[in-house]
């Protein structure tokens, strides 16, 4: 019988909404939350390794920043050191160490958004650090520090690429903890006060555009993804469904002609390599033409499936096949089967089709459905192709026409 594919509804409606979503956007920069959850889950190793890697760099960075608290705010310079190297680098080195694979199993077991959480409290304590240092230093210099704030948007909004809430919350704190260091800070002149917050605020507005439009991205492409992913799935299952047509009988649900000459020929090969005996068995309704004429095409299509399950019904080994050869005929193929059991075989199919007592009061033969049974069996050889064996099969069925039919006649080759 045929196997049909289960058809997937829920696959459907999932390429429905990714259609939908690339189509129409995705509000508030998210998936429905079950396709959020994955979108998370499928990028959580890439951001684990990203985090690692740029929070290797920003740290260098953090600290390379030494230099110009050396140079602009000499004063608080050790107090620096200890907030910079002392304070924040160990605990930044341990974070950044469960990042690396496998090294804090447990980690795995956190939430993906884990990673942003990090990245946002590093962020955030450097901007604290700074806003400790412009409080705390009379150095001259100091008024044109707060430009450092500039490297810690970035920081966060391009170089960690926080996901876009975060890096909305991330920026907010940001500007508070500077408008909070300026405003400590003892005399900060006017005249500076526009021109450095106008370049911090204008930056955090770049920075958090651009990383909503690089998650923008990264989004459709995760969208692309899946839709591909669907697309080859459909493809293959469309594939396998028509390979499964071509070699089925839609009536019946029996294999067609087609398939069982193709499994006639390789169990032909076998057989003739092994030297075992083959036997073929040719089915036809007898008067069918009559059936349809008196009952009508639809009666004799469940007619036809009856036959159908007699012949399913009557497979009693594993290698035997069975088909609908064509009309109102169909074959077994029996592997490994001499001519008794063959003939054996056949006779119960026959009295099985009359155990229907399909009613055929045209039939000239009996009142009820009949079938005639051509039988051939052999050794398999090189002597003796598929085609002779079939013609065979064939002569049979003749030969049990003309005896009479409701018959089975056989033939050895
Ligand atoms: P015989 O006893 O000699 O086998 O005679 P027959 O009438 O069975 O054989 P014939 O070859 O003259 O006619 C076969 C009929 O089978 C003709 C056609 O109407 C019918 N048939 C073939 N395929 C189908 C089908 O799919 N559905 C139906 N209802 N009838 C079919
Ligand atoms: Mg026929
Ligand atoms: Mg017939």
């Amino acid at each position: 019988m045929g196997v049909s594919l289960p058809a997937s509804p829920a696959h459907a409606s999932s390429m429905d909404r990714i259609h939908e979503l690339l189509e129409n956007g995705f509000p508030w920069m998210a998936f429905p939350s079950d396709m959020e959850q994955q979108f998370q889950q499928d990028g959580a190793s890439a951001r684990a390794r990203h985090f690692l890697l740029s929070g290797l760099i920003s740290l260098l960075v953090y600290n390379g920043f030494l230099l110009a608290d050396y140079l602009m705010a000499r004063d608080v310079f050790w107090m620096a050191v200890e907030l910079r190297l002392l304070v924040f680098t160990p605990i930044a080195l341990l974070a950044l160490h469960g990042f690396r694979r496998g090294s804090m199993p447990w980690l795995r077991l956190a939430p993906p958004s884990i990673v942003d959480v990090l990245a946002l409290l590093g962020g955030v304590w450097a901007a604290i650090s700074l806003a400790i240092i412009l409080m705390m230093s009379h150095s001259p210099l100091i008024f044109f520090y707060p430009v450092g704030f500039i490297v810690v948007i970035t920081y966060g909004n391009v170089v960690q690429r926080l996901r876009f809430w975060f890096a909305a919350v991330f920026t907010g704190m940001l500007l508070l903890i500077y408008v909070v260091g300026i405003m400590g800070m003892p005399d900060f002149p006017a005249r500076l006060l526009w021109p450095i917050s106008s370049m911090v605020l204008s930056v955090a507005v770049f920075t958090l555009s651009a990383n909503y439009f690089l998650e923008r991205d990264e989004r459709r492409r995760y969208l692309l993804t899946l839709r591909e992913r669907g697309l080859v799935r459909d493809l293959s299952l469309a594939h396998t469904r028509l390979r499964e047509a071509s070699h089925i009988d839609a009536l019946t649900g029996l294999h067609n002609r087609h398939h069982i000459q193709e499994h006639l020929t390789l169990l032909w090969e076998r057989a003739r390599r092994d030297g075992d005996p083959v036997s073929l068995l040719l089915v036809d309704i007898d008067h069918f033409k009559k059936f349809n004429d008196r009952y009508g095409n639809p009666a004799g299509d469940a007619c036809l499936q009856k036959v159908a399950r007699v012949l399913l019904d009557s497979q009693r080994r594993p290698g035997d096949t069975v088909a609908r050869y064509g009309g109102e005929e169909f074959m077994a193929v029996l592997p490994r089967t001499d001519a008794s059991f063959a003939i054996g075989a056949a006779e119960r199919i026959r009295q099985a089709v009359e155990a229907l007592q399909v009613r055929h009061e045209s039939s000239t033969t009996a009142l009820h459905l009949t079938v005639s049974v051509g039988v051939v069996s052999c050794e398999a050889g090189p002597h003796l192709t598929v085609e002779q064996l079939t013609a065979a099969a064939e002569q049979a069925l003749q030969q049990a026409k003309q005896e009479g039919r409701n018959r089975v006649c056989s033939l050895r080759v």
